[in-house]
């Protein structure tokens, strides 16, 4: 009698962040659609903000669960229920390192209720972010494949790694505001002033977050493979480059928030939106295609209200219709000092702000929208590439200015506000406008578009990113011990 061989395991291990949470989820689903069973690990917090999600995969048949773990926040000094990295994120501190090393601390304490689990589950793969290293160590004790994923693109994966080989910025003229990443393709050039964190360790503001970072890179030498939220039609020229040139083994299964098909599984994507779904779509139906440019700096932005201010007096000047994300909310006994005064009134109708959590791809995905202010983070970036609209690009740090050159440089769907640290409102408002309207608008509108098509064709059976998955789940079967 031939013996029944049990489905494919895979087990997911995200960062407690929106931004890598979401597109975890995403991917457990990806796999889940093509008869994985998958499982996902995380806190109580974070499970419940993405409970429907899952429960809708499972409906439609899917095998996929969660299973959760308690995070010891206050074993570690932290505030019960301190359960995102988001939270050290602050407008007037910006991040705040003392939470951010008792957060890693509790997440270093993890390993061992997680390794249970494997003992308990037994699955065939462990997919687990890179900022978790202990991730590889306990794969392997179980003897399974760990897979990496970073969260970012090829491109600043690729870029990241000449910056650490080649340190440039250790040997330019002093005066060069500017120089080139040595042996990237495309000649790329970086601002000094924009140079990323991480690639200095004498940059990096606290002991324990630098090793980390070092621990982190030493347990992905050990690790199987990368996974990669991307599609090879968007950077082929650095997929290649990180497969053949740095050796790496590497999959990309992207775009992977074109796994939401339904508008609420858009609405309900990471978190409970501040707006209501037919609310939204409502404002949106009553404006011509292209004509709102959509503003949102991620789930960690720290501008602060001055800078806010600014963009406010940018937009308005510009004359555009929008709609504006922030993480502020609305307090009526307070003043609004973000805002200036009268700014909801006069553009009544024109824009829109949400305060809070927006349906970002719901709005992306609108014809209306034609246009995408961003602090470039990769899955926004992504998200913008995948509705086909130019993008005014504003990164605020890491692996943001790299995907800024890739839009700017590379793809040339993207106006940057500049590199400086403060950005003027007529900085904003050329920016904004030249993405909007005019000739370059237009080109790099239909360049945007034709990404977006290759986007959906990458995903779709036969598709680039479609068959990559296919051989990625094909090897983790042919590695089972079974
Ligand atoms: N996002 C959203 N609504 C918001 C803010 C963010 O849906 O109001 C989602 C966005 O679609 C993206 C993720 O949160 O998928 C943010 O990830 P990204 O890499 O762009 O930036 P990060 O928040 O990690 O800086």
């Amino acid at each position: 009698m031939e013996r029944q061989i049990p489905q494919l395991h895979v087990f997911f291990l995200p960062l407690l962040a929106h931004g890598h949470l979401i597109p975890t989820v995403d991917m457990a689903k990806m796999f889940a659609d093509r008869g994985v069973k998958t499982t996902i690990i995380t806190t109580p917090l974070n499970a419940s903000a993405f409970s429907n999600t899952i429960r809708r995969s499972k409906e439609s048949g899917n095998d996929i669960g969660v299973r959760i773990l308690k995070f010891p926040a206050v074993e570690v000094g932290l505030p019960e229920g301190f359960e995102s990295s988001d939270m050290m994120f602050t407008s007037q501190e910006g991040i705040k390192w003392e939470l951010l090393n008792k957060f890693n601390q509790a997440m270093f304490m993890l390993q061992q209720p997680f390794e249970q689990l494997l003992q308990e589950c037994k699955p065939d793969c462990l997919v687990a972010d890179w900022f978790i290293p202990w991730a590889t160590d306990a794969a392997n004790k179980y003897g399974i494949p760990r897979l990496v994923f970073h969260g970012t693109s090829f491109f600043a994966l690729c870029a990241s790694a000449c910056m650490r080989l080649y340190e440039p910025h250790e040997k330019v003229q002093s005066g060069s505001e500017s120089f080139v990443v040595p042996n990237l393709p495309g000649d790329i050039e970086l601002p000094i002033s924009q140079l990323p964190k991480y690639s200095s360790a004498q940059d990096v503001e606290t002991d324990f977050f630098t090793k980390l970072l070092k621990a982190a890179g030493e347990a992905e030498l050990k690790s199987y493979g990368v996974i990669v939220n991307s599609f090879y039609e968007l950077e082929a020229s650095y997929v290649d480059y990180y497969r053949n040139v740095m050796g790496k083994k590497a999959w990309h299964i992207g775009p992977v928030s074109l796994c939401n098909r339904e508008n609420i599984d858009k609405t309900e994507r990471g978190n409970k939106s501040a707006i209501d779904e037919h609310e939204c779509l409502k404002w949106l139906d009553s404006k011509q295609p292209d004509s709102v440019l959509y503003i949102c700096f991620g789930s960690l932005n720290t501008f602060s209200s001055a800078q806010l201010k600014e963009i406010a007096m940018g937009l308005e000047a510009s004359e555009l219709q929008f709609i504006w994300v922030v993480r502020k909310q609305k307090n009526d006994n307070e003043d609004e000092e973000w805002l200036p005064e009268g700014f909801e009134k006069r553009t009544e109708g024109k824009g829109l702000i949400i305060r809070g959590w927006a349906p970002q791809v719901l709005i992306l995905d609108h014809e209306a929208i034609g246009g995408f202010m961003t602090h470039c983070g990769w899955n926004s970036t992504l998200e913008g590439v995948c509705a086909g609209v130019p993008m005014v690009t504003w990164p605020e740090r890491g692996d943001q200015f790299y995907n800024e050159k890739l839009m700017t440089q590379v793809l040339k769907i993207g106006v940057s506000v500049g590199t400086q640290k403060w950005v003027e409102r007529e900085a904003i408002g050329k920016a904004v406008k030249e993405t909007m309207k005019g000739e370059r608008a237009e080109e790099m509108r239909n360049r945007a578009r034709k990404l977006a098509e290759a986007a959906k064709m990458a995903v779709e059976k036969g598709g680039s990113s479609y068959s990559d998955l296919d051989s990625l789940i094909q090897e983790l079967n042919s590695e089972r011990k079974l």
